[in-house]
């Protein structure tokens, strides 16, 4: 037999997957214009709004099958497509030209869908010309009506169970219903590392190597693959054996998951006996089932951004208690931390906020707690919220974005009028209930011994750190070769935060996505961090390097790097860190 390297892509996961290949026809038909009588022009037009409810009803289907524990926002791929179906755009402008050009449908909307993927084109935002692909997803989804295709793919139909799926772009859509089917895994030809397909993928738990150019002409349907997603390899007539090879690395992963389930209920303490607390990272009430599963301590943030989102008015106190509840209750006990709104910038600003001026610079303007403070109908019904759920449950307040203490003490006061109105009306809450705060800005490490003295407890989200600290848009795809968590200022930074709070006898966690990766986990224990927060994912590999690391050790280690960071090896020297636990 013979072995073809078919491409190399990006792989979105880190598992293998062997299977036969399935290739999906996902192109758009070509439409082609018909004329029609003008005695047709009122059926034809019926038939249009028929196939558009059918895409609707396809995709409502479709929202319903998301599975409960998925932990992301992933119900909001679907939401913004069915929102596009009930968009002008797309259910009126059609009509129009069918009425007006007298012509067939298909043809009508395939009008349309050039003149909107035209203006994507044209827009600077590199984020938002990729979006022209919603466009074509639901175009598509109607297209398959008027051809009187049913569901959302022409492949749904069939067996999939355990096949390679190869196709140009998947639709969220597909890739949902496809992995409640069993697909083994996904290859495309189009998409980056945060398109649609590889953070669907991502969060379902599927292995996908995306951007493989050309890999429908080039794979037979039907013929035996290996898809290598850590290194974002598609082999195809695998020899015996290489597949033996990639069998017995399938077979060692697949056991490897399998250990780590039986740590769920075994406690995160290193070797030389030091517990750490591991919590998870939660946006959403479903992500209450992957936290227990995983057998968390706590959720160290729950972002709450969610709850204002896609809505013309901000929550009331009711609501968001509702959904505080639901969580605090759902948590059997273990203490969560609720963080206070964090819009603006990366997390954006849609029309419940659309009193407030875009900022010129959104990263450096009004975000997070400098939103809040100058909006107080966004922010006193939420910590009146957190207040009362306090009640429930152990619970905690988090601050993002903080940058001056002079912000800090007026939330702070804000919260004592609140107690008190709360204690006024017959309210229960916890009235000591702690107040901590992200350091996530580089001020606020830098002064991170000022902002000990007056919080509870500090947690370091390194996701903004890194922005702000090496002047990086976290989500530019053009500068983020120097998004480096490991860069020296950085890990001074950290060290700094750390020691601030050992010195003022604070609790301080990590929430940023750096707790969660088992590279820097050595490195962070051996810093003297002893509480983490992360995608629940990724917790169970978080505990089993624990359980395996002596921090006595890593601690000596680490203050050497630490000493001298202005090495160029800081990579290699920390990989040699975590080598010992593989
Ligand atoms: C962070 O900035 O590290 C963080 C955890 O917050 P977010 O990613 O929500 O900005
Ligand atoms: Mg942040």
């Amino acid at each position: 037999m013979t072995l073809t390297c078919t491409g190399i892509g990006i792989g979105v996961t880190s598992s293998i997957a062997i299977g036969e290949a399935y290739h999906l026809q996902c192109g758009q038909a070509e439409a082609r214009r018909r004329t029609i009588a003008p005695e047709d022009v009122e059926h034809e037009t019926a038939r249009y709004q028929q196939a558009v409810l059918g895409a609707r009803q396809d995709l409502n289907a479709v929202r319903d099958q998301i599975p409960k524990a998925t932990p992301t926002d992933i119900y909001a791929f679907i939401d913004t497509h069915l929102l596009m179906l009930e968009d002008a755009a797309l259910v009126e402008a059609p009509i129009e030209t069918i009425q007006s050009q007298r012509c067939n449908a298909e043809w009508a909307l395939q009008l349309r869908r050039n003149e909107l993927v035209k203006i994507f084109d044209a827009m600077e935002d590199p984020y938002l010309r990729t979006r022209k692909d919603d466009v074509d997803h639901v175009v598509g989804q109607i297209q398959k009506h008027l051809l009187g295709q049913q569901g959302s793919s022409t492949a749904i139909e069939e067996d999939l169970k355990g096949k390679i799926i190869l196709a140009q772009d998947l639709t969220p859509a597909d890739t949902i219903l496809m992995r409640n089917q069993g697909v083994a895994a996904f290859v495309t030809e189009f998409g980056g590392p945060m398109s649609h397909t590889a953070i669907l993928a991502r969060s379902l738990g599927i292995p996908a190597v995306i951007g493989v150019h050309r890999v429908t002409q080039y794979l037979k349907h039907g013929e035996l693959l290996i898809m290598d997603a850590e290194q974002g390899v598609v082999l195809a007539n695998p020899d015996e054996r290489t597949l033996e090879h990639y069998r017995n690395k399938s077979g060692d992963e697949q056991a490897h998951i399998a250990s780590l389930r039986a740590l769920v209920n075994e406690p995160a303490t290193s070797v030389d006996g030091i517990d750490i607390t591991l919590k998870a990272n939660i946006e959403l009430p479903e992500d209450i089932e992957a936290t227990n599963d995983v057998g968390a301590l706590g959720v160290g943030l729950y972002r709450t951004e969610f709850l204002y989102m896609n809505r013309a008015q901000p929550p009331n106190e009711e609501e968001h208690l509702a959904s505080y509840k639901r969580i605090v209750e759902g948590l059997n006990g273990i203490p969560i931390t609720i963080r206070t709104l964090d819009l603006g910038a990366d997390k954006e600003m849609d029309s419940c906020c659309h009193e407030i001026q875009p900022a010129s610079n959104p990263a450096l303007g009004l975000r997070a707690i400098r939103l809040c403070l100058k909006e107080p109908t966004l922010f006193r019904p939420q910590l009146r919220a957190i207040l009362r759920v306090s009640a429930y449950g152990p619970v905690r307040i988090m601050i993002p974005m903080l940058s001056s203490l002079q912000e800090l003490h007026a939330v702070k006061s804000i919260i004592e009028e609140l107690k008190q109105e709360l204690k006024d009306e017959g309210h229960s809450f916890n009235p000591d209930i702690p107040v901590g705060g992200m350091i996530e800005v580089p001020a606020a490490a830098l002064a991170a011994d000022s902002f000990a003295k007056h919080l509870d407890f500090l947690s370091i989200g390194t996701n903004d750190l890194i922005q702000y600290t090496l002047a990086v848009d976290r989500v530019d795809d053009e500068v983020n070769y120097l998004y480096d968590p490991l860069h020296p200022s950085i890990l001074k930074l950290i060290q700094l935060v750390i020691q601030a709070g050992h010195k003022a006898d604070k609790a301080v966690s990590m929430c940023g996505e750096m707790a969660g990766n088992p590279l820097y986990i050595p490195l962070l224990l051996g810093m003297g961090l002893r509480k983490f927060s992360m995608q629940p994912g990724v917790l169970l590999e978080a505990k089993r390097i624990i359980r395996a690391s002596d921090i006595g050790s890593l601690t000596k280690q680490v203050a050497n790097l630490m000493s001298h960071l202005d090495e160029e090896d800081i990579v290699q020297r920390v990989k040699q860190l975590s080598s010992v636990m593989h």
